[in-house]
């Protein structure tokens, strides 16, 4: 749609010319997002959009901030937890197992087996 002449030779700033060029074509931001999970997302944004300071990630649902390096903390809502809650529930099931087993082999040694 731009057409192609972004260079006109106009300096910025340099009067009814430069203001014609600013609403002729649509500028975009381009924002990067990143979620805890290292999921990266770009949005473009008209330059005149409100950027938000947070996006939903496509793949993942959590929520992504503009920083790479610190996205923002995963709700404690969210279903990750409820993983992670769960994973621990295994492993104390596994230690319940192994004391069950232990004892279930002391029983039988005093019962002389
Ligand atoms: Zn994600």
């Amino acid at each position: 749609m731009a057409g192609g002449n972004a260079i006109r030779g106009t300096r910025v700033g340099a009067g009814p010319m430069g203001e014609a060029e600013r609403g002729e074509s649509a500028p975009r931001h381009r924002i990067g997002y990143w979620c805890s999970q290292g999921h990266e997302t770009r949005v473009a944004f008209a330059t005149d959009a409100e950027i938000p300071d947070l996006w939903d990630c496509p793949r993942c649902g959590q929520p992504a901030g503009q920083d790479a390096q610190a996205p923002p903390p995963v709700p404690r809502t969210e279903p990750y937890k409820t993983h992670l809650a769960y994973v621990r529930e295994r492993r104390s099931d596994a230690d319940g197992d192994a004391l069950l087993e232990e004892a279930l082999a002391k029983l039988r040694a005093r019962r002389g087996a």
